[in-house]
């Protein structure tokens, strides 16, 4: 009988191309693990230090950042196709592109943490400039040669790319190869050439890449190739690999003129091109010992550098529309009420504060991971993905709530930037579908499973007797599982859905039953999961959310207060109802019904729980928002300093309205219903005092100031 299961599941499960080994090998495992045996620890994750900056990284951003951000003016910088002179000067003088870079070598050597601040910062402002600040300090020559660079490499480039006088950029996609950029079709022939009549070794290379960031400024460009060696130059093998290198742009043959306009923001971005350019061999990273290990060094890098720069970009975005949104809802007034106040922009305000609230939450604790100096791959691949689609839907709230004020272009539009940059941040890095389908449960699952990757290796070796050994303890471990749900689903009447310790049931559940689902999935589908997107995507929200759950309650630890209580609380409703969502699409869209049917049937038997909001939630979660110290602590990435932006107008707006708040609401109990002059009008009818009436008329000009927009003519 087990002979049977062996032989049906060794050619039924996925094979693994050499790739997605690569990928698979590139990172480590963490706290999702946990969420998919589940054996959540609590009490650990309650220890993990979040939000650490040294006196140094303070310093950096009480000093040089602050100083930056004040000569910031994000209208003219997206009015302009490269990024001002004088702010270039500023960022290399004070090595805002050595964040990565060892102190050793000149750089600043900062944490993730302290990186995915200051990027934030400037992301808050203008996300053009943001682009230009993560893109070297994140996947690309610098992290390359720190990891994998020779000690002379390391001497030659390092210190000069941390002062800027190189300047970086990383060339991968060609306009084959851009989700699947393992087929990359850009080679380099090992060949020899004569040069000061002496024979030396070379590639040579014929390339065509697009889409990449700084290539028209670049100095110096990380290339990735595959090499082949035809005449046996190198050794035996003749397909040898991707590769990188790192090539002056100044090489003969290689060109980056031609560039793109990308949504036509600021930063610089275009084409790598060159046919039959010599390089020689020493420009492979690392060395001839490197030239087909391009793939691995890749892989290990984007593991860590996509838990960093675009979920910074995403929170600071997040955080600055949240809050420029309430703002902009308390001020504004129609029908004689602001806007905040209607049931309608309530919910999308309610639901961009508990979005932002988990974005925080989330990219706080994936960094916390990445200074352990692992290398979460599957985290950071949620972490990208999940950021970046809510602070998309957090500016699609923003500008439904903003309606005409978002959407007429000029100096007072508060959405442009967001509007521009969020399509950019969802697509580099690993696009999100293709993240959200192939990469969170397809690495997941193979990595964090108990089992799998070790039943898959008998298969590979034949080693029937390990695998029985294997299928005994995994059938013991499912059925412990699948007794702990039944047993956990009618125990989750007595847990509260409004409370911290019941959510942290309903996880449980939840993780014990996503546990039984995949093991389903694997043993059903096979090696045809990996084609059922559909299935695998639910499969990896359910992860993503549980995470993020994880997220939430551990950022609630170190931030605890009343207003934290409620928001976390309404967050990780919010985290449920998706899990629940994705459940039902789950069992819609499985193939084989026969199989997860009774599944469902004895793990939900009543069906679904219910965590659709209550009728006050989004009232309490605003008026939790309106508390100074929680609004503080919710922008903490957001530059309101700025007179430039409008965030920093609705914040002084918002703050003065509240001031007056026993003032205007004297007028309006008046009923006087003038909207032009009726301060003028309550003046003369002596309900308010001349110095209430100034105070009024200075509120008047900014609360103008944020409802008015740009107005031109021919
Ligand atoms: C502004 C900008 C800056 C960039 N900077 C750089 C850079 O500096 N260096 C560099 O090398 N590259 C850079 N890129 C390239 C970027 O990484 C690619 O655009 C990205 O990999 C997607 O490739 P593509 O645009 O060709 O889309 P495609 O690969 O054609 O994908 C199209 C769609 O199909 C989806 N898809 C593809 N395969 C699958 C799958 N198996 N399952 C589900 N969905 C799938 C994708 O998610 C996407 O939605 C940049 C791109 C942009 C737009």
């Amino acid at each position: 009988m087990n002979n049977k299961i062996f032989k049906t599941l060794q050619a039924n499960m996925p094979k693994i191309s050499a790739t997605e080994k690569a990928a698979l090998d590139s990172g480590d495992i963490w706290l999702e693990a946990d969420l998919f045996k589940n054996e959540i620890d609590w009490h650990s994750y309650k220890n993990i230090d979040l939000q650490k900056l040294t006196e140094k990284e303070q310093s950096f951003i009480d000093n040089e950042l602050e100083e930056f951000l004040s000569m910031v003016d994000s209208y003219e910088i997206n009015n302009k196709e490269e990024i001002p002179l004088d702010l270039m000067d500023f960022m290399k003088k004070n090595k805002f592109f050595s964040f990565i870079i060892p102190e050793e070598y000149g750089g600043l050597d900062f944490s993730a943490y302290a990186n995915s601040v200051v990027v934030s910062k400037i992301a808050s402002l203008n996300s053009s400039l943001a682009v230009t600040v993560m893109v070297p300090n994140s996947l690309g020559p610098a992290e390359l040669l720190k990891k994998y660079g020779t000690k002379e490499e390391k001497e030659k480039w390092l210190p000069k790319l941390a002062t800027g006088e190189e300047f970086p950029c990383f060339g991968l996609t060609s306009p084959f190869a851009g989700s699947d950029a393992g087929s990359i079709p850009d080679k380099g022939i090992v060949v020899k050439k004569e040069i000061d009549g002496e024979l030396k070794t070379g590639i040579s290379l014929t390339i065509n890449k697009r889409y990449i960031t700084l290539a028209p400024i670049a100095t110096v460009i990380g290339l990735a190739f595959k090499v082949e060696d035809p005449d046996g130059l190198l050794g035996e093998n003749k397909d040898l690999g991707i590769t990188c290198a790192l090539i002056p742009s100044e090489t003969e043959g290689v060109s980056t003129k031609d560039y793109h306009k990308p949504m036509n923001m600021a930063f610089r971005n275009g084409t790598i091109k060159g046919k039959n350019v010599f390089i020689p061999i020493d420009y492979v990273i690392g060395g001839k010992e490197n030239i087909g290990k391009g793939w691995e060094m890749l892989m290990a890098c984007l593991a860590d550098g996509r838990g960093v720069s675009l979920p910074a970009l995403a929170t600071a975005k997040s955080q600055m529309n949240t809050y420029q949104t309430f703002a902009y809802s308390e001020v504004r007034e129609q029908f004689n009420t602001p806007i905040s106040k209607f049931e309608g922009v309530e919910e999308k305000l309610s639901e961009m504060i508990l979005k932002t609230y988990i974005n925080e939450a989330t990219r706080t604790l994936t960094l916390a991971g990445l200074d352990k100096k692992i290398k979460p791959a599957i985290v950071t691949a949620i972490t990208k993905y999940h950021t970046t689609e809510f602070a998309r839907d957090i500016l699609n709230n923003s500008m439904d709530i903003m309606a005409g004020k978002s959407i007429i272009q000029g100096k007072n539009n508060p959405s442009w930037d967001s509007y521009t940059g969020m399509p950019i941040a969802i697509t580099v890095e690993g696009a999100n579908i293709l993240t959200r389908n192939l990469i969170i449960y397809g690495q997941g699952a193979i990595r964090c499973h108990p089992f799998i990757l070790k039943e898959m290796e008998t298969f590979d070796n034949n080693d029937e007797d390990r695998f029985n050994e294997l299928l005994k303890e995994h059938a013991l471990f499912f059925s412990k599982k699948l007794a702990k749900t039944i047993i956990k689903y009618p125990s989750l009447a007595l847990s509260s859905k409004r409370s911290m310790s019941g959510l942290k049931s309903y996880m449980d559940y939840y993780s014990s039953l996503f546990y039984l689902l995949s093991d389903v999935s694997l043993l059903t589908l096979g090696g045809k999961l990996k084609f059922k997107e559909n299935v695998s995507a639910r499969l990896g929200d359910i992860l993503s959310y549980l995470y993020m759950g994880v997220a939430v309650v551990s950022y609630y630890e170190k931030n605890k207060s009343t207003e934290n209580e409620i928001i976390a609380i309404s967050s990780l409703r919010l985290l449920m109802k998706e899990i629940n969502n994705s459940l039902e699409e789950f069992y819609s869209l499985f193939p084989n019904k026969l199989a997860i049917k009774p599944l469902q049937f004895v793990t939900t038997p009543l069906g679904r729980f219910d965590f659709n909001p209550y009728p006050s939630e989004n009232r309490n979660v605003l008026k939790a928002y309106s508390n100074e110290s929680l609004q503080s602590q919710m922008l903490n990435l957001v530059d309101l300093k700025n007179e430039r932006t409008s965030v920093n107008t609705m914040h002084k707006a918002y703050l003065m309205k509240k001031e007056l708040k026993e003032v205007l609401e004297k007028i309006k109990r008046a009923e006087i219903t003038d909207l032009v002059n009726p301060f003028e009008i309550a003046r003369d009818k002596n309900i308010i005092n001349e110095e209430e009436f100034t105070k009024l008329k200075e509120y008047q000009d900014l609360m103008l100031k944020v409802i008015n927009v740009d107005e031109f003519s021919d």
